[in-house]
């Protein structure tokens, strides 16, 4: 069984053998023969607020998210303590919802999996004791989920990816290349020196009002940026790509975000308008960073591919790349990274929108991806 340490402040993992054991005394409950694990996952590391059950063959029977987007989108970005209190406020109605969905009561639950790391420690606070209740009230085994894992492993519930395979995880708050040679076996291979492109997107598209843009005024900033990019012509700004001569897979996003803030002061000066307003280049200001977001992540992806391929590290013949996180929703980024995989024969493979950004599903079968028949 699963072993929370309060005292210490640890969490340790028991083996598998011991949690399936453990498991397998929750199977009956009376009037009802469960034939699987249910677990319910609990995702509060960012600005989501999400929760689903799962039985172990991945069918999901209900899942429940909150948002907070529209409220950061008003600050000006998340700020931490509104981003916990939302959580606070939102975390009993949503797993709630994920339970009545999927028609199982907190007592019928096998396990509660919940993301303890990393994440802002305010949100995942919020998170883990409020699981900490649910399984202390209804004797339940914990399970600590690590974010980046869950991510990196959410393909395995929609398509068949044997190990090893290489993961792109780009997002708000996380950007980083890694080996996945097994569950909880991951070879980092780069990561943002700075700030994650999905931050860097929200930034740009602070900086050019977005929210003001009658199209884009619930939009996350990424989604802005894509949204308004096809409708501008991305020749009408040259921005470099960063790190071009870095001989590695690290990546770098502030340095093109402070050059395309003084390109959109030179505009504001231009077209003769305040910060806080549109420009009329907005549109093409997007395409411009959309472009140059996509090739930096491309590049640093190729390089990534060919040193693993080099070393032997994936398959030659059929080499897998995952790409995950929220920014992984936008087709141009996609796009560029089709055309990195079809050169190197290897195949791309992105989870559904709604399971590339945060979400329950992931983090309840986080623990019992690798038990499937892949
Ligand atoms: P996190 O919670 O770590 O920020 P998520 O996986 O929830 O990560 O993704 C949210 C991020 O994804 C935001 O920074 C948002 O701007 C970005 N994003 C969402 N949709 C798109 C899109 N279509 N194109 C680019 N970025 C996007
Ligand atoms: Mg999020």
């Amino acid at each position: 069984m699963l072993i929370l340490n309060k005292t210490a402040g640890v969490f340790f993992k028991p083996s598998r053998r011991k949690i399936y054991a453990f498991l397998g005394s929750f199977h009956f409950h009376p009037g009802k023969l469960f034939l699987h694990k249910l677990v319910l996952g609990i995702e509060t590391s960012c600005d989501d607020t999400a929760a689903a059950v799962v039985d172990e063959a991945g069918n999901v029977l209900g899942e429940a998210i909150h948002s907070q987007t529209e409220v950061h989108l008003k600050t000006g970005g998340i700020i931490p303590p509104v981003a916990q209190q939302l959580h606070r406020e939102n975390i009993q109605r949503i797993v709630q919802e994920a339970l009545s969905a999927s028609e199982v009561s907190p007592s019928e639950l096998s396990a509660v999996a919940t993301t303890i790391k990393p994440g802002l420690a305010l949100s995942l606070g919020v998170g883990l004791s409020f699981s900490l209740q649910l399984v202390d009230q209804f004797k339940k085994p914990f399970i600590p989920i690590h974010h980046m894992e869950a991510h990196a492993l959410t393909i395995r519930l929609t398509n068949k990816v044997e190990f090893p395979f290489l993961v792109l995880l780009i997002s708000g708050g996380h950007c980083l290349l890694a080996l996945v040679r097994g569950v909880s076996d991951f070879l980092l291979l780069g990561k943002s020196l700075d700030i994650a492109p999905g931050d860097m997107l929200d930034k740009v598209a602070r900086r050019l009002s977005l929210i003001k843009h009658p199209e884009c005024s619930t939009m996350s900033g990424g989604k802005a940026i894509e949204h308004l990019a096809k409708q501008g012509n991305r020749l009408h700004f040259d921005f470099q790509p960063p790190m071009q001569r870095a001989k590695n897979c690290d990546f770098s996003f502030s340095g093109l975000q402070h050059v395309i803030d003084k390109m959109i002061m030179q505009k504001e000066k231009e077209e003769g308008i305040e910060q806080g307003q549109v420009l009329s280049s907005a549109a093409d200001i997007a395409a411009a960073v959309q472009h140059t977001v996509a090739c930096h992540i491309a590049k640093r992806t190729h390089r990534a591919l060919l040193f693993c391929k080099q070393r032997g590290f994936l398959h030659q013949s059929n080499a897998v790349l995952v790409v995950s996180g929220g920014v992984a929703s936008n087709l141009y980024i996609r796009k560029a990274l089709e055309i990195v995989t079809n050169a190197t024969q290897c195949t791309l493979l992105c989870p559904p929108p709604r399971l590339c950004t945060d979400n329950g599903v992931m983090i309840a079968c986080a623990d019992q991806i690798d038990q499937r028949d892949n």
